[in-house]
C-alpha cells in the first residue's frame, strides 16, 4: 500500500463536463487535454471516466502519452498529439491513426514517407506560428505545406489547423493575443483560398473558451477547468462577475489523502525537524504524515501547509522531507495514529483547496498537480 491515496470525484467531473458544455456551442467538439498524466489524476483512470460522459477526444503532450491513453480508450476516440513525437514511435502513430500537430516540414516528410510505404494516412493538424513562439509554422513556410499536402493528398488527411495563445488567462497579455487572432485568422483564409480544407480549425484552450467565447471555431481543447480549477484567479474573478453568481461553479476532481504516522511530544525550546526554522515555543504535540516533497507536496509549504484531520485545521510545522511532513497537533486531544489527513480536499465543514497551495508559494495550480507521484494510487469517487 502507498502512504496516500488520490480520489478521484466522478460528480465533480460531471459537473465540471456541464459546464464546459454549456460554454460551448453543440457543433464545437470538446477535446479534452490529459497531458502531463491528466493534470495529475492519471490518464488510465480519466480517459475511461470522461468516455462516460461522452467526451471521446483527447489531447496529449507526447507518442509516451498517446500510448498511455491509447491503453485505456474505448472505441470510437481519437487521440492528438499536440507535442514531441518521439522518433521510435513513428510507425505506432501512423499504423493506429493518431493525430498529431505537425511545425515541422523535414519531420513531416519523413512521416509522410513511412505512411507512403505502409499505404497509410497521416492524420495532420497544421499547427500555424502566431506570437507564442514555440512551434508552429511561420507565414513564410504556409505555401511550402500547402503545395507538400496538395500533392499527397492520399497520404495525409487534414484533421486540424490550429494554433495556442500565449497567455488568454491575463489581461496582461490581451493585446499579444489579439494580435495571435489576427494572425491565426489570416492563416485561416490563405489555406481555405488555397483549398487546404481542415476538419477542424481549433485554437482555444481554458482560458481563451473563458475570455473569447466567440473565437471557438469547431473544437477547443480544455484541461484545467475539466479537473475543476481555473486557468488563473483573474479567470475566475471574471467569470463570476460576468454571470452575477458568487459561488464557484466548478468543483474540484481531486482530493489527496494520507494519514497519521506517528504522534509524540516535544519539550519547550527544542527545535522540530531540519535546522532551526519551528522553534517549539510551548511544549509541542507532533504528528507525523508520510508525505513529503518526494510525492509532489511542495517543499515550499514548509512552515505553511494546511492539512485537515477529524474536521480541524492543523499547521505543518518545520521543513517539508522528502517523505515526511511534521504537523502540530498541541490543540487535540483526540487524534490517534492513522487518523486521516487531508492533504488536497475538504471535510464536513472545512476545504484545503489546491489555490491554497498556489496562494502561498508561486506555484500555479497546474505545477502542483502535474507533480504529484504517478505511483500514488487513484481511486474513483462517487
Ligand atoms: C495545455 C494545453 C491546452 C489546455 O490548456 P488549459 O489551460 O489546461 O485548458 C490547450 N492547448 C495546448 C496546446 C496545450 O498545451
Amino acid at each position: 500500500m502507498h502512504s496516500s491515496v488520490i480520489q478521484i470525484s466522478k460528480s465533480a467531473l460531471k459537473n465540471n463536463i456541464d459546464i464546459i458544455k454549456s460554454l460551448i456551442s453543440k457543433s464545437v467538439t470538446l477535446s479534452s487535454v490529459i497531458k502531463g498524466n491528466a493534470y495529475g489524476h492519471s490518464i488510465a483512470q480519466m480517459v475511461p471516466l470522461l468516455q462516460e460522459f461522452n467526451v471521446n477526444h483527447f489531447s496529449v503532450y507526447s507518442s509516451f502519452e498517446a500510448k498511455k491513453a491509447f491503453e485505456v480508450a474505448k472505441k470510437d476516440f481519437t487521440i492528438l498529439i499536440m507535442g514531441d513525437i518521439n522518433c521510435n514511435d513513428e510507425d505506432w502513430i501512423i499504423d493506429n491513426g493518431i493525430d498529431f500537430f505537425v511545425f515541422n516540414l523535414a519531420r513531416l516528410k519523413q512521416m509522410l514517407s513511412k505512411a507512403m510505404k505502409k499505404k497509410q494516412v497521416l492524420n495532420i493538424h497544421i499547427e500555424i506560428e502566431t506570437g507564442m513562439n514555440r512551434t508552429g509554422f511561420n507565414q513564410k513556410d504556409w505555401n511550402d505545406v500547402i503545395q507538400l499536402v496538395k500533392t499527397h493528398k492520399e497520404f495525409i488527411k487534414v484533421k486540424g489547423l490550429c494554433t495556442h495563445f500565449a497567455g488568454a488567462e491575463s489581461l496582461n497579455n490581451y493585446v499579444r493575443v489579439k494580435q495571435q487572432q489576427i494572425v491565426f485568422n489570416k492563416a485561416i483564409k490563405f489555406f481555405k483560398s488555397h483549398e487546404i480544407i481542415a476538419e477542424k480549425i481549433h485554437c482555444s484552450c481554458s482560458a481563451s473558451v473563458l475570455a473569447f467565447p466567440t473565437k471557438n471555431y469547431d473544437m477547443v481543447r480544455v484541461g484545467i477547468l475539466q479537473y475543476g480549477l481555473w486557468p488563473s484567479r483573474e479567470s475566475f474573478i471574471k467569470y463570476i462577475s460576468k454571470y452575477n453568481i458568487d459561488k464557484n461553479p466548478l468543483k474540484p476532481v481531486l482530493s489527496w489523502k494520507s494519514y497519521i504516522m506517528d504522534v509524540k511530544l516535544v519539550s519547550k525550546g527544542e527545535f522540530i525537524g531540519y535546522g532551526s526554522s519551528f522553534l517549539a515555543e510551548n511544549e509541542t504535540k507532533v504528528a507525523s504524515v508520510p508525505i513529503g516533497y518526494g510525492y509532489g507536496y511542495s517543499r515550499s509549504l514548509s512552515n505553511l501547509g494546511r492539512v485537515i484531520i477529524n474536521n480541524n485545521r492543523y499547521s505543518v510545522i518545520g521543513t517539508i522531507n522528502m517523505n515526511m511532513l511534521l504537523i502540530d497537533i498541541s490543540s487535540s486531544d483526540s487524534i490517534a495514529i492513522n487518523d486521516e489527513v487531508i492533504l488536497i480536499g475538504s471535510s464536513t465543514d472545512l476545504d484545503i483547496p489546491l489555490s491554497s497551495f498556489c496562494n502561498n508559494t508561486d506555484q500555479l495550480n497546474y505545477e502542483v498537480l502535474s507533480r504529484i507521484d504517478k505511483d500514488i494510487p487513484r481511486i474513483i469517487t462517487i
